[in-house]
């Protein structure tokens, strides 16, 4: 596990806008989404079609996930962060950075399951 895997307490917290999940996704669907090879990633307000309000975390599937020993609960937790402005090797510095640049097209927005 990175070191940073847990976020700062400052973004540690439910996502105030409308948050998407979009799970049970293929690695290798995922590293189209996510823009790299990963196991989950964040697609940030204001990033890939969504609004300024919206967030979508990509998940992968639940047994790719099992076999890393870490919750989905703590998977879900670190990628909402993202949500709320965290970014990796970043101090915590307080207010939430301006939303990252687009990398990549916008996602069709499906299978989205609204928490
Ligand atoms: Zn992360």
């Amino acid at each position: 596990m990175r070191d940073d895997f847990y976020p700062p307490s400052h973004y540690d917290h439910e996502y105030a806008g409308k948050l998407f999940i979009s799970a049970e996704n293929a690695l290798p669907n995922l590293a189209l989404a996510c823009g790299l090879p990963t196991l989950s990633c964040t697609q940030v307000p204001g990033t890939h079609g969504l609004a300024s309000d919206e967030c979508l975390i990509l998940l992968p599937k639940r047994d790719i996930w099992d076999k890393t020993g870490i919750s989905f609960e703590d998977l879900k937790r670190h990628e909402i962060a993202h949500c709320n402005g965290w970014r990796h090797g970043k101090i915590d510095t307080g207010p939430p950075p301006p939303p990252m640049e687009v990398r990549n097209p916008p996602m069709v927005k499906r299978p989205y399951i609204q928490q």
